[in-house]
């Protein structure tokens, strides 16, 4: 389908940027261009850009820190909405003595909403410590740690369903969630109310320095990537031990490598393209099927299609 006349219409109605590199809105520093790039401002400015891309039958494409995606070198047809400028200020209420619910719009930096509960001496998310990316994301990959997802932590989510562009709150009973995902395709998440628990700010300080600490000499933060490239096949193996002992740290394509420190992350030496990474994903899912008679799934979000991500 010829998208042009309708990218061409949105190009002249709305403030957004046409063909803009990827690689500048993903952490691995990967990715071609999209035909068009919004950044909405507040839920107006993104309900209208939505409406006029449905109307043009523009395909729209989510994006938030973009620290779970690998973007093609093709880049991504029609209208990428990134949601980092959709925050407001992050509240909290008493729900009982103990309960606090803390709200946030789903452009906030997770990182944002960690300090939040750390100087307000509120426990529960400490487990994020140091994931990069927006709340947003966070729920939508239901991020968190080996044996523990954000997830445990919703009270409420504000929704907007994609199709009909009507917005919809969800309580935590009506979500399902299992690892690293939650059932809500074709959805934007707007924003997010977390149960936490009042706690000893000393203590809550403590546990997200320690988290942190262990999570940068443990992994490689310091590179681009897109952090664990595969899930656990299940919550007694990890990937990263399969890829180690497969014999893969180290194992590059062009500048695509896997991270000597941690075999589950591929890491980007400098320019590395989609396809050098998407062509060492095919070497490590072969090795570990060829040793384990195990397929590795993809954790990380890829989009070959324009579009729409695919795993
Ligand atoms: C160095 C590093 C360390 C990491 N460590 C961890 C870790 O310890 N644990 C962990 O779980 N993950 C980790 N990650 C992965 C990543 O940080 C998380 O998955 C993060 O929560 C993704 O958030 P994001 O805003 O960057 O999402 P993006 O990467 O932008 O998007 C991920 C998916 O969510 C969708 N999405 C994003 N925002 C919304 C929204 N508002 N509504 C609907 N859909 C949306 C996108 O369409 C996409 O499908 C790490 C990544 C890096 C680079």
């Amino acid at each position: 389908m010829n998208l042009q006349p309708g990218i061409q219409k949105i190009k002249k109605a709305f403030q957004v940027s046409a063909d803009v590199p990827m690689k500048q809105y993903t952490r691995f520093k990967v990715g071609g261009p999209a035909d068009l790039l919004a950044l909405p401002e507040n839920r107006q400015e993104l309900l209208a850009i939505l409406a006029a891309a449905k109307n043009a039958s523009v395909p729209v494409t989510v994006v938030g820190g973009g620290s779970n995606l690998l973007v093609s070198d093709q880049g991504i047809r029609g209208l990428v909405v990134v949601t980092t400028h959709l925050t407001s200020e992050i509240r909290s209420e008493k729900e009982t003595d103990n309960s606090i619910l803390v709200c946030a719009d789903a452009g906030e930096r997770l990182s944002a909403v960690c300090r939040y509960t750390v100087t307000h001496g509120l426990t529960g998310l400490e487990f994020c410590a140091g994931i990069p990316g927006t709340i947003g994301g966070a729920v939508m990959m239901n991020a968190g740690t080996a044996s523990q997802g954000i997830c445990k932590k919703i009270q409420y989510l504000d929704i907007l369903d994609l199709d009909t562009l009507t917005v919809k709150i969800l309580k935590k009973q009506d979500l399902v969630f299992t690892y690293r995902r939650v059932e809500l395709d074709n959805h934007l998440i707007l924003r997010i109310g977390l149960a936490l628990t009042a706690g000893d700010p000393k203590i809550v300080q403590q546990r997200f320095a320690a988290n942190v600490k262990h999570k940068q000499t443990t992994q490689p933060m310091h590179l681009p990537s897109a952090g664990c490239f595969f899930k656990n096949p299940d919550p007694k193996s990890s990937a990263g031990k399969l890829i180690q002992d497969a014999g893969f740290k180290g194992a590059f394509c062009g500048d695509a490598r896997v991270s000597d420190l941690h075999a589950n992350y591929i890491v980007n030496c400098g320019s590395a393209t989609c396809q050098d990474i998407l062509a060492l994903k095919t070497r490590i899912q072969k090795a570990v099927f060829d040793r384990y008679g195990i397929m590795l799934e993809t954790e990380v979000k890829i989009t070959e299609n324009g579009g729409k991500t695919d795993e």
